[in-house]
């Protein structure tokens, strides 16, 4: 073999199933060899990885950068920017995300979805999809088949009302909507929460006057979301076709869906780093600040939503990323209907997990599993990305798991400044981010350009369905 563009001696490479110490030499992009040192070819740069794990590239299916583009408006900006998110991603070792369609325009159409490729490949630090979405009240018929095969890595919409910005879809339609995505193959992504539930509860909270933070729990508590998890499984099995139930924060939830997979059912189901790490308490503590829905839940649900990780029966993390500026989650710390939902998590997502390994509660295999491998099968982007493998994009990341990283709001990438973990110390922490073989992030400092990110189109391959 002649000259490679790099390659990584000697850490040790960790897959969802198996670890062992092995270099790999990195030439074009993509992965050419893996195996033992001698048997490397000679490299342009050689990394020592040695006494640091070698990981996929983890992949966050679940953003909302939400850069207002096109000069629409939407009733509160988020804080962040492309440049800023993969900026913040790239800290993170993630070096693929996908972007909600609840970006304005709202992305429901193949034409919007188009214009959304353009404006972010100028801007982009890592690689990027684009779930694509649906809402009430328009031609499924029209506007889904296309929407699909643009690329989208799945379709989303909301069971509920969200933000002002996106209807809730009911079960008519979904229904509807759903027979269409099984038509052209598709995929759906659902945010599980019952709408008539929560008018329900808000009526109740309005009568009394409520304002306070612990009314956000009030107003969601798990039954909404969990009750609407079912609806949605026995939706997606009628309509025969595959799903994820996006950010859950309820076990019971889970529960349903190992027993829908059990019976044959391919869905699946997603949780953030908030529902493993935060708690109702610190709703009632911080308000605005950790405010996010389905909300944070009691200590037993979190400790039970760690173990449905650890074991398998969750199977992907997203952060769940939306970023608000500190002044307006500010102003919004005495009205809690006042506050948005959502906090900004992508350049934490990655590291959480880490520490989640050095706490004890999960192995590094199962981060890979759910940070990598799997969103790549779940999205269409496997094994292109998603693995350490001869032909795999060289997305890969080189962890110290003894490291230490304290959050500090004013060193993060991330626009919007502030994090709900600032002052938390975490273990375990990427110290080398490489996109498609080029170091975007090396030793904690941005090393990448804005435009290196490439858009990643779901591939037409068969489905990359995951057994369990
Ligand atoms: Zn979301």
């Amino acid at each position: 073999m002649q000259s490679v563009d790099l390659v990584i001696e000697r850490g040790t490479l960790v897959s969802p199933e198996t670890s062992y110490v092995a270099s790999i030499a990195i030439d074009n992009g993509k992965i050419v060899a893996i195996g033992q040192q001698a048997n490397m070819p000679r490299s342009d740069r050689v990394v020592d990885a040695r006494g640091k794990m070698v990981l996929p590239g983890a992949i966050d299916a679940h953003v909302h950068v939400g850069q207002p583009w096109e000069g629409t408006k939407r009733p509160v900006y988020y804080a962040e920017d492309i440049e800023s998110a993969t900026m913040a991603a790239a800290m993170a070792g993630t070096t693929t995300i996908c972007d909600m369609p609840d970006s304005m325009p709202l992305v429901t159409s193949a034409k919007v979805f188009k214009r959304k490729i353009e404006f972010w490949s100028k801007r982009a630090y890592v690689d990027f999809g684009l779930h694509g979405g649906f809402v009430p009240n328009t031609d499924f018929e029209e506007l889904i088949p296309p929407l699909w095969k643009a690329g989208a890595t799945a379709l989303k919409t909301f069971m509920c009302f969200s933000e002002d910005i996106w209807p809730a879809m009911l079960d008519g339609e979904l229904y509807d909507a759903l027979q269409v995505i099984h038509r052209v193959n598709g995929f759906a992504i659902l945010h599980a929460e019952n709408d008539h539930m929560l008018t329900q509860n808000k009526k109740k909270l309005d009568r009394d006057h409520r304002v306070d933070f612990k009314s956000h729990l009030e107003w969601r508590p798990p039954i909404v979301e969990y009750e609407a998890d079912r609806r949605a499984i026995f939706l997606l099995r009628e309509a025969k076709t595959r799903g994820l139930i996006v950010h859950t924060s309820v076990p019971e939830g889970v529960r349903e869906v190992q027993v829908a997979r059990a019976n044959g059912q391919e869905v699946y189901v997603e949780t953030c780093q908030h529902y493993l790490y935060l708690t109702d308490k610190d709703v009632e503590r911080r308000g605005p600040w950790v405010k996010c829905s389905p909300p944070l839940r009691d200590k037993s649900r979190v400790l039970e939503i760690r173990h449905q990780l650890a074991n398998g029966e969750i199977y992907s993390i997203g952060s769940d990323h939306s970023p608000f500026k500190k002044e307006d989650v500010k102003k919004s710390e005495g009205n809690m209907w006042s506050a948005e939902a959502g906090m900004p998590e992508l350049e934490t997502g990655m590291p959480l997990m880490l520490n989640g390994v050095n706490e004890g509660w999960i192995s590094l295999h199962r981060v890979v599993a759910c940070t990598s491998e799997n969103p790549a099968r779940i999205y269409g982007l496997y094994p292109r990305k998603g693995t350490i493998g001869l032909g795999s994009d060289a997305d890969v990341i080189i962890v110290d798991m003894k490291r230490r990283w304290k959050v500090k709001d004013s060193e993060l990438k991330m626009k919007s400044g502030w994090s709900p973990y600032n002052g938390k110390l975490l273990r375990g922490i990427p110290t080398l981010t490489l996109v498609r073989g080029v170091v975007v992030m090396e030793d904690r400092e941005i090393t990448g350009d804005q435009g290196h990110g490439k858009f990643q189109s779901r591939s037409r391959e068969s489905s990359q369905q995951i057994e369990n």
